[in-house]
């Protein structure tokens, strides 16, 4: 077996909320070709494995009794192909904000409005990463997954990927694949997505670093800095209501904002929700509601897993007293 890291590595710092937490081995994962000998060496020593890219998007408890393989493979090439479409393939352990700012420096359109999202390529799909009117689905071509249950490399292509909002199949079948590069459409010759609101007053735009700027600084204007207070951005999923319950919601709210889906759904702000039931700003101990923006939950400093929870938890209850509706989390326990 390949000596894993030291025991009881300490993972404070490898999760943008900043929770307390140690895993007792960590391996670091360089190349995807040692993914096999992880996985072997693992059964043999009956010790369950977890992934962890940048740690944005989990809630990680004190203890981790197995080991943490830390995705740090790194990688990226681009390829041309007819009337200015270009591929660009990363490796999972990138930067994704990296490879945003990479690909629109070299004038490249597709990734500008996803920019200084936190956390790895690998990751981005999991969860369908979307912000600023496009998702992740929306750019993606393929990518190459290490299948646990046969121990081979496999393509997924956009369908067997079954992309929702903040969906796939990777959390349908949580564990199962190891993300190893991802694959992405963009274009020399696009043009700007500024259908989102708050873009919809650039102007004219020829460039996509245009749009990337504008949307760091609305980022940076909305959401505390992860580095400076400790958190994992939206913590609840907006809520999408069937037309009925979106009716009765509006008719006594007719001031909330209400997005109507194809479907005849309608997706309620979470943010929104929190904030009208009084606890934007709200703080328990070393855990809190930001004051800056109600959907998200920060540490103060020193937090666990249990204390951040016992918010979550009152912040669900506290919205459903009020309201009738149930928040769902958006970060995974991990
Ligand atoms: C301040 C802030 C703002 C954010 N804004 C947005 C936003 O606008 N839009 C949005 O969609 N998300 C947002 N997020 C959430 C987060 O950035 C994304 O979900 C991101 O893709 C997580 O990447 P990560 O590398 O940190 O993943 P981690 O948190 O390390 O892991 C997340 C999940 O992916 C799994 N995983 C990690 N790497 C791999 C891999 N290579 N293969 C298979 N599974 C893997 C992990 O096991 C875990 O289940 C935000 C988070 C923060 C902290």
């Amino acid at each position: 077996m390949t000596p894993p890291m030291p025991l009881n590595y300490d993972l404070t710092g490898h999760n943008t909320l900043g929770l307390r937490a140690s895993s007792h081995y960590a391996r670091r994962i360089e190349d995807e070709a040692e993914l096999p000998d992880l996985f072997a060496d693992a059964a043999r020593d009956g010790l369950p494995v977890r992934l962890l890219g940048g740690g944005s998007n989990v809630i990680l408890g004190e203890q981790y009794e197995g080991i943490t393989a830390l995705m740090a493979t790194r990688g990226r090439a681009l390829s041309g192909g007819a009337g200015g479409a270009v591929l660009v393939e990363a490796r999972a352990g990138e930067t994704w904000h990296d490879l945003v700012g990479w690909t629109v420096a070299q004038g490249l359109w597709g990734l500008e409005n996803l920019a200084l999202i936190p956390g790895t390529v690998g990751a981005a799909p999991i969860q369908n990463i979307g912000a600023y009117g496009v998702e992740l689905c929306d750019r993606f071509h393929a990518l190459d997954a290490y299948d646990r249950t046969t121990g081979s490399v496999v393509t997924l292509g956009p369908a067997e990927c079954r992309f929702a909002y903040r969906h796939s199949v990777f959390k349908e079948q949580p564990g199962r694949y190891v993300v190893t590069r991802v694959r992405l459409n963009l274009a020399r010759n696009g043009k700007p997505e500024l259908g989102y609101r708050e873009l919809s007053g650039l102007g004219p735009v020829d460039h996509p670093a245009t749009v990337m700027d504008a949307v760091i600084k609305l980022r940076t204007s909305k959401l505390p800095d992860w580095r400076v207070l400790g958190n994992a951005g939206s913590f609840f999923h907006n809520p999408v209501v069937s037309a009925a319950v979106g009716a009765a919601f509006m008719a006594t709210n007719p001031a909330a904002p209400a997005y109507p889906q194809a479907d005849g759904a309608i997706k309620l702000s979470a943010g929104w929700l929190i904030e009208q039931a009084g606890l934007k700003g709200y703080r328990a101990g070393p855990v809190g509601v930001s004051d800056r923006h109600a959907l998200v939950l920060v540490n103060y400093g020193g937090a666990t897993r249990t204390e951040l929870m016992g918010l979550a938890d009152h912040v669900v209850a506290t919205v459903e007293e009020r309201f009738g509706i149930r928040l769902k989390r958006e970060p995974e326990l991990l």
